[in-house]
């Protein structure tokens, strides 16, 4: 009989975990929990949410009511767990958060066909085994693990810049240009005056900022491993100095503005393209740490974002991933060790319906039930995601900015997305019944 090793009961894990047994699979279950805590988990149960109790809009007109309608197309487990244990909160999948981890462990527990090991799991062997082991990975398999992979690409904190829609920013006052004209126009540039730039790094110094958590505190005093040099968030920056961020993140020099008689700004922000069709832009530099509420009020004072639509907003937090296109295989094995896969959010994806796909993606990719996916759904785009070498690669969440365009145009936003949601679900439903009829 198959077998296959996987280490951590958490989102990705548990999601696997049960697409190998129900697939006939017998499945060793590493969890250190309880025995071993993390920062975050409360309890030893399996697949804890650890923060908010949302697994997020249920309308597939947003991004996570969409991939949770395409996994469930795939057969995902957990979801239809999560679903049991709801709470009232509108149009989103809330949960209760305890019920959801003890139903999900009994599940797990009493399948005959997984094996649970209450135990940290540390060395590497040859056999095929599957880490979900989370962005809480434990310190001692992180080293481990320095020893198979290249340490450059293992990261331990992230820092992220808010992402906003192409479609919400206003190309009148935005212009597109690289510094110096070097290569291709690939940027968008916010230009300032002096006085919108003081007025905008004043809010960003009077920013509230969130206390981190004590977890948080105890690694940025004790940073072992390569985390981002680039990650002082913009509200720290602005405290340094009122001009600070002219000269670092937000220097004009080399970019003049074509559209003002080639003068250059006072301070400008750049957007880079967060995908070959250019639905989205990411906000250069600006990783924040600011809650939502103040990003978005502060964020808009960028001249040609008054009206941006956030598709992601920044943060920063404690974090291991792997720099995935770098280190993975398609089929998310590492490069330097084929047995080992890697599935949640260590291999680069962002958030808990992220992590269970990638689990059930990863489980499906070995079991053979999954061998591609239709190029117009959020799960392609998004492990697709993954394969793609970027500079400064972060974890990605679902977001509608990762589909292709369409090919017509459709200026109402509610419209496109469920436009963008039907092709998406249309094309994976065929591919099931394709399928099926090959069967
Ligand atoms: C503090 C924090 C708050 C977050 N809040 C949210 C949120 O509100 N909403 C959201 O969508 N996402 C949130 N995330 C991001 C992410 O969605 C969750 O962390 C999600 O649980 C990731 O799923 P996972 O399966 O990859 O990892 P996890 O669910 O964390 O599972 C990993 C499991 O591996 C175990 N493990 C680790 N190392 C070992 C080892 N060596 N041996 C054996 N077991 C091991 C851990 O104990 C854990 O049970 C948050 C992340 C953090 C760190």
């Amino acid at each position: 009989m198959n077998k296959v090793r996987i280490v951590g009961a958490g989102l990705a894990g548990s999601e696997a975990a049960l697409q190998f047994a129900e697939a006939g699979w017998k499945v060793d279950l590493f969890e250190m929990r309880p025995k071993v805590k993390t920062p975050a988990h409360q309890s030893g149960d399996f697949a804890e949410l650890v923060c908010s109790n949302s697994l997020k809009s249920n309308l597939v007109t947003t991004a996570s009511g969409l991939l949770k309608a395409e996994m469930k197309l795939l057969g995902c487990k957990l979801l239809p767990i999560a679903e049991t244990c709801s709470v009232p909160s509108g149009n989103a999948l809330a949960i209760n958060r305890e019920i959801f981890s003890k139903k999900v462990t009994k599940h797990i527990l009493n399948h005959p066909n997984i094996n649970f090991i209450n135990e940290e799991f540390i060395d590497f062997d040859d056999e095929l085994t599957i880490l979900a082991t989370g962005p809480l990975t434990s310190d001692n398999l992180i080293e481990s693990l320095q020893d198979v992979v290249d340490n450059e690409h293992l990261y331990f904190f992230d820092a992220i810049a808010p992402i906003v829609s192409a479609d919400s920013l206003n190309y009148d006052v935005i212009y597109r240009k690289t510094r110096y004209d070097k290569g291709e126009a690939d940027y968008l540039n916010c230009p300032f005056s002096k006085e919108e730039y003081l007025r905008f790094a004043e809010a960003l110094k009077n920013a509230e900022k969130p206390k981190p958590k004590e977890f948080e505190n105890r690694f940025f005093k004790e940073i072992k491993f390569t985390y981002y040099e680039n990650c002082t968030p913009i509200e720290e920056l602005a405290q340094r100095g009122i001009e600070t961020l002219r000269y670092g993140v937000m220097r004009p020099v080399g970019l003049e503005n074509p559209n003002d008689s080639d003068r250059r700004p006072y301070a400008v922000i750049q957007l880079r393209a967060e995908n070959l069709e250019r639905t989205s832009y990411n906000l250069v530099g600006c990783q924040t740490m600011m809650k939502y509420g103040e990003q978005k009020e502060i964020l808009r004072m960028i001249p040609g974002l008054g009206k941006a639509d956030f598709l992601r907003y920044g943060s920063i937090h404690r974090n291991s991933y792997l720099n995935a296109p770098e280190l993975l295989n398609a089929d998310f094995s590492l490069k330097q060790k084929k047995n080992i896969y890697v599935a949640g959010q260590f291999s680069g994806v962002e958030g808990y319906v992220e992590s269970i796909f990638s689990g059930l993606l990863v489980a499906n990719l070995i079991l053979g039930k999954i061998t591609d996916l239709p190029e117009k759904t959020i799960s392609k785009q998004l492990w697709k995601y993954l394969q793609i070498n970027r500079k400064n690669f972060q974890p990605m969440n679902a977001n509608f900015g990762l589909l292709p365009a369409l090919s017509e145009k459709i200026k109402d936003k509610k419209l496109k997305k469920k436009k963008l949601a039907e092709i998406s679900l249309e094309q994976l439903r065929m591919t099931k019944v394709k399928i099926k009829d090959s069967k």
